[in-house]
């Protein structure tokens, strides 16, 4: 348990927005996902600070972010699916359907900022 909080482990470097390499540069210019989009419009970095890391492997690495984006967004839905029935089980099939909507596109920055940190994480092995 301590392991996977700690430096080194994948799940530090998605919740902390590091690159996948050397867990010191960023992954994204700025750690709030709205920010992010609205606010700079940033995108990811090109390259890591700290070890100059290209985070892009190959043209068109970002495509599989969005399997990655697709779970996060059904997990999510489940989620809201669940905390809704909870709350009000009367709720009509059609008004669950366009919270739940509502939520994803609310949630769709977060989701994008973690699915391309998530996925390039499939692939770079955190290196000392
Ligand atoms: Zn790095």
């Amino acid at each position: 348990m301590y392991k996977f909080f700690s430096k080194g482990s994948k799940f530090y470097g998605i919740i902390n927005n590091l690159c996948p390499k050397c867990q010191s540069g960023r992954f994204w210019k700025e750690s709030n996902p709205y920010k992010n989009i609205f606010d700079k419009n940033l995108g990811n970095c090109d390259s890591c600070d700290n070890c100059s890391f290209k985070y892009e492997i190959e043209p068109g690495f970002w495509y599989g972010a969005m399997y990655v984006s697709y779970a996060l967004a059904i997990i999510f839905s489940i989620l809201i699916y669940m905390l809704l029935v909870n709350i009000n089980n009367d709720i009509e099939v059609f008004n669950q359907f366009l919270i739940i909507s509502i939520s994803i596109l609310l949630i769709s920055p977060v989701n994008y900022f973690y699915s391309r940190i998530i996925w390039i994480n499939f692939f770079v092995k955190y290196q000392k």
